[in-house]
């Protein structure tokens, strides 16, 4: 398989306000290889399944995003429904190691209790874990938080946030509108800021 082009990440995923995220649709799913399975315990339904994503990609539901598919899975029977959904943690995040094949990429470690951050290389980030015998190239971006175990240097609190940062060669439309609902005379993919 070709490399994609280093500013667009790897199939399955997205990037939003420069920020690495999962493609929630049908086609986002299967393109990953992550799983979907759900289980309802009424003692009247008692469903298990898995979502067929190869089948509903083959139907058109490629662009559907998952959640909705979700809910339309819950049975209607009186009383509501108790199924639970489960992502499989297989192509829930990307290896360190294939995040370092971007040059751009950065992992960005936040204190959110003193806002304290500091952005590091996928391989800094594998070196670190492999220092501290907690995983290595092969750990997944979305593994680090619960591996952070150690407290802030500055204000003593153990409250990570972890994003991977992709800078776009061009920036995203996302990061420079205005946000709110669009005004009644704005056209579908019109630029907000220079609308007016
Ligand atoms: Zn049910
Ligand atoms: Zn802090």
């Amino acid at each position: 398989m070709p490399n994609p082009p280093s500013s667009s990440p790897p199939l399955g995923w997205r990037v939003f306000n420069d920020q690495l995220v999962p493609d929630l649709t049908v086609g986002g799913y299967l393109a990953r290889g992550q799983s979907v399975s759900g289980a309802c315990d009424q003692r009247d339904c008692r469903r298990r399944f898995w979502i067929d994503f190869d089948n509903l990609i083959r139907r058109g539901y490629a662009p559907f995003p998952v959640k909705e598919l979700k809910a339309l899975l819950l049975c209607r029977k009186p009383g509501g429904c108790a199924m639970g959904f489960k992502d499989s943690l297989e192509g829930s995040g990307l290896t360190l190691k294939t995040l370092s094949r971007f040059a751009e990429v950065r992992i960005r470690l936040r204190c959110t209790g003193c806002r304290w951050e500091k952005s590091i290389t996928p391989d800094q980030a594998s070196a670190q874990l492999k220092a501290t015998g907690t995983g290595g190239s092969d750990t997944l971006h979305t593994d680090l938080l619960a591996k952070l175990s150690k407290p802030c240097a500055k204000c003593r609190q153990t409250a990570w946030a972890c994003d991977v940062v992709w800078p776009q060669a061009k920036p995203s439309w996302q990061g420079k509108t205005r946000t709110g609902p669009p005004r009644p005379d704005e056209k579908p993919g019109q630029d907000r800021l220079r609308s007016r």
